[in-house]
């Protein structure tokens, strides 16, 4: 390797990488974003962003970015198999960094708050009912609805 691609290596960040791989230009912009996702997956208990929440981090870090612009960037993302687009029974797109496993979701009517989990005979069962029906699964998307703990204490302290 020649010195000068040696350095540039060196001075390549990881979210750098993955967007060219994905064939998109590395702009400051698409970086930050990628990397939220990458954090949330990582550490985040949150690891579901709408584009408002992706905005409101940018311009707290002093990004010069629109909210369009941000959409846009997501809509890329998301052509490019980098993060999957969730709906959550209202009408504002949730996003996740894609690591290709499977899960659903239940999220809370109240705060937003959206825990994952995997339950394998809720998987069968899917895959039973396609079958009596005459199909074969590819995919399902399944999103629980309630108020999680933390709410309900919230609302049991008011009212008491
Ligand atoms: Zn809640
Ligand atoms: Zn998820």
């Amino acid at each position: 390797m020649s010195p000068s691609k040696a350095a540039a290596k060196q001075g390549e960040r990881r979210s750098e990488k993955e967007l060219k791989s994905a064939g998109l230009k590395a702009t400051g912009p698409r970086m930050r974003i990628l990397e939220l996702f990458e954090d949330a997956l990582v550490n985040g208990p949150n690891r579901h962003l709408t584009a408002e929440d992706v905005y409101k981090q940018l311009v707290a870090e002093e990004f010069d970015v629109g909210l369009a612009t941000v959409y846009r960037v997501l809509s890329q993302f998301e052509s490019a198999g980098l993060i999957v687009r969730r709906y959550f029974g209202n009408d504002r797109a949730t996003y996740e960094m894609d690591d290709g496993s499977h899960h659903d979701h239940i999220v809370c009517t109240r705060c937003g708050r959206v825990e994952e989990f995997v339950d394998e005979e809720i998987e069968r069962r899917q895959r039973e009912i396609a079958h009596r029906l005459g199909f074969e699964l590819e995919d399902h998307a399944l999103s629980l609805y309630g108020i999680c703990e933390e709410c309900r204490k919230k609302e049991k302290a008011r009212r008491t």
